[in-house]
């Protein structure tokens, strides 16, 4: 099968795969994550359609896309490096609701920070804080009666970060320089369980304290715990704080991981869980920066990978039904004519 989807890209004179069936396997593992994110959007499709209001959000161009994505996948094999990758697809880019394009999008953001970084070294010499900022909630709260108390929280803590000149004393905000936060929801049999990841830097050392209970320990500033007894009317009065260690790209990856990820536990929810999250939030950012971060473009990446070696070769897949066939250029570019690949390719 690999054989016959080869296509002729940049491939240096002289030079073979040895390792077919690494590259397959490798292939084989990404092709089975757009087939079952396939099944899971067609099942989602099918219960939205038992809901009378379903097109007040959902178009049928919006549906057409969600369900096209990774019907056409290029993959690319670098022979300098020996690596295997997917280079580009037709994304759907929903991620809110399709899990790949979620994933692609915080992988892209990770490497995006990154490169922020180096070109900004002073970020580098800062002091690096991870921030969980939860809400109030109950079992048989609604997502918007929390997410409004969410929206609450973050409407203060922008408001606060915006007047930090102005503070003096024992402000938490006043000492922080920037940051980026992103909102993750999971569903539990506790209800819905909405909270901040925030990594903020600050030139200044924080005072942290730890606590502890039965099972677990974590740290919390008095300070943050003042301000949110102080600006959140108790809708949140509970946090964890951890200083990072920004010493090396994998460190770095490692602790953006928390941050900069979905925002959704899609495994914890049900298609009636889905609807409901995405019917208050398809119009929302759930990422942002702030102060030393701001306007750095950490959140525009381009899906497609554009870091191109000079030597590699291309695998291009078409998904037909329920499974991948080996494509040829002409033939993509005769699908892409005639509109049949569901989404911008
Ligand atoms: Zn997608």
């Amino acid at each position: 099968m690999m054989q016959t989807s080869r296509l002729q890209a940049a491939h240096p004179a002289g030079s073979r795969i040895d390792n077919y069936k690494e590259i397959s396997l490798i292939i084989k593992k990404v092709q089975d994550i757009y087939l079952k994110s396939y099944k899971d959007k067609i099942s989602f499709v099918n219960f939205l359609k038992t809901k009378d209001n379903y097109t007040d959000i959902f178009s049928d161009a919006f549906i057409t896309r969600l369900l096209g994505c990774g019907s056409f996948l290029r993959f690319r094999y670098f022979f300098d490096t020996d690596k295997t990758k997917l280079k580009s697809a037709n994304f759907c880019k929903s991620d809110k609701l399709c899990v790949p394009c979620a994933i692609r999008r915080a992988y892209k953001q990770q490497n995006r920070f990154i490169d922020v970084l180096h070109s900004h070294i002073f970020l580098l010499a800062q002091n690096w804080y991870y921030i969980v900022l939860p809400v109030r909630h109950t079992s048989d709260e609604s997502f918007s009666v929390v997410f409004n108390r969410l929206n609450f929280l973050r409407k203060s803590f922008s408001m606060s970060i915006r007047n930090k000149k102005r503070y003096t004393g024992n402000n938490f905000w006043s000492d922080i320089s920037g940051g980026v936060y992103s909102i993750e929801t999971t569903h539990t049999q506790n209800g819905w369980n909405i909270h901040f990841n925030l990594l903020v830097n600050t030139s200044k050392k924080l005072q942290l304290v730890k606590c502890s209970d039965f099972t677990k320990s974590w740290y919390q500033s008095d300070s943050l715990s003042d301000w949110l007894i102080s600006h959140t009317e108790n809708n949140s009065y509970i946090h964890s704080i951890n200083h990072l260690d920004f010493s090396s790209d994998e460190l770095i990856k490692t602790n953006l991981l928390e941050v900069l990820k979905y925002s959704l536990k899609f495994s914890s929810l049900s298609h009636s869980h889905l609807f409901e999250f995405f019917s208050h939030t398809y119009k929302n950012r759930l990422i942002g920066s702030f102060g030393n971060l701001w306007g750095l473009k950490i959140f525009d990446v381009n899906f497609d990978d554009t870091d191109d070696d000079s030597q590699f070769i291309d695998f291009l897949y078409y998904r037909l039904g329920l499974f991948y066939v080996p494509l040829r250029q002409t033939t993509l570019q005769i699908l892409c004519r005639v509109g049949k690949l569901g989404g911008p390719a």
